[in-house]
Formats: structure tokens, C-alpha cells, sequence
């Protein structure tokens, strides 16, 4: 079993659905371990996601993550970091696969709904940036 780090972004509880979203992770063969909804605030983005800050839309990117809230989640399953982004779908959702997340609700590059962890050591930074292992259900 594995974890990974999901986000439903702000474009994402903004459209209203968050349980639509989470649907698609629990029908596909993930469970959530924890679970929060929160606003980011601008330091909060820009240490998420401090790995993006030399490119081009970094500012851009810190602006929407901390526009509203968020629901972060703690998802498990067999092989879940690389199974979560085959169910979010490619980053430009005009590239992403049918029936993935992206493709049926993202409606820019940036406002694409979902965030994924993309290795097993981002996936380990992440759920310790926003969940203590008390959060975390067994
Ligand atoms: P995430 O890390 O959010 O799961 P990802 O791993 O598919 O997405 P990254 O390359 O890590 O893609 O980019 C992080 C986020 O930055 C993207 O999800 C998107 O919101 C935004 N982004 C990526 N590329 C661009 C771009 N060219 N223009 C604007 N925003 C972008
Ligand atoms: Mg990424």
C-alpha cells in the first residue's frame, strides 16, 4: 500500500465538486486516510509549491492556490501516487485522457482542479506539510 497527497484546488470547491471528485478516487481503488479544508495563505502556496518558484508562473500559481479554500486528503491504495494521476488526467487538461478529472472539469492549465504527488519522496514532504500522524486514520 501507498499514500499520496491529493488536493481538490480551489477552482475545484469553487465548482462545487468536491464529492464528485472524491467519488472518482474511491471508485477507482483509493480511500482516504485524512482529510481537511482549508485556505492557504500566500506563504503557505509559495512553500508548497517552492519547487516551481524560478518558473513563469510561479506568482500566478501562488495567487489561485491561496484564492479560497482547499480540500487536502491523505489518498492510500495499491501504487496510489502513480494511480492518482492516471485519475487526475495531464497537467493541460486539452492533453488529458478521457474521463479523467481534468479533462471533464479543468478549464485552464492552471485552474485544473486536482493536485497529485508526483514520487514517493514528494508524497512524504507533502502529507507532512499540511497532517501530523495523529491526523492519519490506520
Ligand atoms: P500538480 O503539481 O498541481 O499536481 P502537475 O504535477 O500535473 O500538477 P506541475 O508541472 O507540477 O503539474 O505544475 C503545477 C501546477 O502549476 C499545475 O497543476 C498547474 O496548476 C500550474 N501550471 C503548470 N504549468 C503551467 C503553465 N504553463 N501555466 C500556468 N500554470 C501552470
Ligand atoms: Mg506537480
Amino acid at each position: 500500500m501507498e499514500q499520496t497527497l491529493s488536493i481538490i484546488k480551489p477552482d475545484g470547491v469553487k465548482k462545487n465538486i468536491i464529492g464528485e471528485v472524491i467519488r472518482r478516487f474511491e471508485s477507482n481503488g483509493l480511500s482516504v486516510k485524512a482529510m481537511r479544508m482549508l485556505q492557504m495563505t500566500r506563504e503557505e502556496a509559495e512553500g508548497f509549491y517552492a519547487v516551481h518558484k524560478e518558473r513563469p508562473f510561479f506568482n500566478s500559481l501562488t495567487d489561485f492556490m491561496c484564492s479560497g479554500p482547499v480540500v487536502v486528503m491523505i489518498l492510500e491504495g495499491q501504487e496510489a501516487i502513480a494511480l492518482n494521476r492516471k485519475i487526475m488526467g495531464a497537467t493541460d487538461f486539452k492533453e488529458a485522457e478521457a474521463g479523467t478529472i481534468r479533462k471533464d472539469f479543468a478549464s485552464s492549465i492552471e485552474s485544473n482542479v486536482v493536485h497529485g504527488s508526483d514520487a514517493p519522496e514528494t508524497a512524504a514532504t507533502e502529507i507532512a506539510y499540511f497532517f501530523s500522524s495523529l491526523d492519519i486514520m490506520a
